[in-house]
C-alpha cells in the first residue's frame, strides 16, 4: 500500500549523510533512481547500493551550483526513465561564521548551492511532473531558518529560510498541475556536516535536545518518504520538523 514503484525520483547530494540515506529509502520503496552529487567515487558505491536493492539507477556526478547542471540532469533523466515523479533538493553546503568571516565567495557559494540549485531544478522538474500532472518537490532545509546557526552561519540560515518560503510559494504554482511541494527542517543529524561543528558547540546542542540524542539520517529519509507517497497527496507548502522536540512552533 504504501509503495513507490514505477516511480522515479532524483535525490542531489545522495553521496553521503542525509541524501544517501533518502535514496536508499526511497529504493526500498520501490523507486528508481537517479543519484546526483560531486564525488564520483562516493556516487559509485551508493549507486552500488540501490542496485542491489533491485532498483534501477543513474548516477551523475557534477556541482549543483552550477548554472546548466538542473537542466542536464533532469534531461538524462527523462532520456533514461522517460518520467521524474520525484525531486529531493538536498545538496547542501554550510560554511559556518559570523558576520566578519563570511565574504562574497562564501555567501555567493552557500546561495548558489542551497537556495538558486533548489529553484533550479524544481523549474526544470515542473515541465515533465506537469505533463503527468503528478509530482513531488521535497526540500531538504534546517532548523536553522526558524533559529538561527550555531556558529553564526549567515549565509547558510539565509539560504534555508529562502527555501522555506520558495517551498510555500511553489506549492501554490504546482497545486493546480498535481505537483505539491514541502520541506523537511532537520534539527542536529549525526552526518560529516553535524560533526564539523566544534566538539564543545555539538555537545552543547545535544543536551538540549528534549528527546536525548542526535537525529539519523535516516530519520529526515522516513520524513521525506512520507511526503513522496501518494498517500501525503493532500499536503503541499509545508514543513516537516524532524528534530528531537529542539524546536517548538
Ligand atoms: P553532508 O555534508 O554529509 O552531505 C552533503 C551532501 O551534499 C553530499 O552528498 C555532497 O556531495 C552534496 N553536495 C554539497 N555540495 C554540492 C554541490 N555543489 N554539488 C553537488 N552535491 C553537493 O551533509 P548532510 O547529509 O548532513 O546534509 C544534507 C542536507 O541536510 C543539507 O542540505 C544540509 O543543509 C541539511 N541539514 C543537515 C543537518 C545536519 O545536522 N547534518 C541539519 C539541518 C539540515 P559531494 O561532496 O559528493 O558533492
Amino acid at each position: 500500500m504504501f509503495s513507490l514503484t514505477d516511480r522515479v525520483s532524483i535525490v542531489t547530494g545522495a553521496s553521503r549523510g542525509i541524501g544517501r540515506a533518502i535514496a536508499r529509502t526511497l529504493a526500498e520503496a520501490g523507486s528508481d533512481l537517479v543519484l546526483v552529487s560531486r564525488d564520483a567515487e562516493a556516487l559509485a558505491a551508493v549507486e552500488e547500493e540501490i542496485r542491489a536493492l533491485g532498483r534501477a539507477v543513474l548516477a551523475i556526478p557534477c556541482d549543483v551550483a552550477l548554472v546548466d547542471t538542473p537542466a542536464r540532469v533532469v534531461s538524462a533523466t527523462l532520456e533514461r526513465f522517460s518520467r521524474l515523479d520525484v525531486l529531493v533538493n538536498n545538496a547542501g553546503i554550510n560554511n559556518t561564521g559570523s558576520i566578519d568571516r563570511v565574504d562574497e565567495e562564501n555567501w555567493q557559494a552557500t546561495l548558489n548551492t542551497n537556495l538558486t540549485a533548489t529553484y533550479r531544478f524544481s523549474r526544470e522538474a515542473f515541465g515533465p511532473m506537469r505533463e503527468r500532472h503528478w509530482g513531488r518537490i521535497i526540500n531538504v532545509a534546517s532548523i536553522t531558518a526558524q533559529t538561527g546557526g550555531v556558529n553564526g552561519s549567515v549565509a547558510y540560515s539565509a539560504s534555508k529560510g529562502g527555501m522555506l518560503a520558495m517551498t510555500r510559494t511553489l506549492a501554490r504554482d504546482g497545486a493546480p498541475h498535481g505537483i505539491t511541494v514541502n520541506a523537511v527542517a532537520p534539527g542536529q543529524i549525526d552526518t560529516g556536516m553535524a560533526r564539523a561543528l566544534a566538539p564543545e558547540a555539538l555537545r552543547q546542542v545535544e543536551a538540549a535536545i528534549p528527546l536525548g540524542r542526535l537525529g539519523t539520517p535516516d530519520d529526515i529519509a522516513y520524513a521525506v518518504l512520507f511526503l513522496a507517497l501518494e498517500q501525503a497527496g493532500y499536503i503541499t507548502g509545508t514543513t516537516i520538523d524532524v528534530n528531537g522536540g529542539l524546536l517548538k512552533r
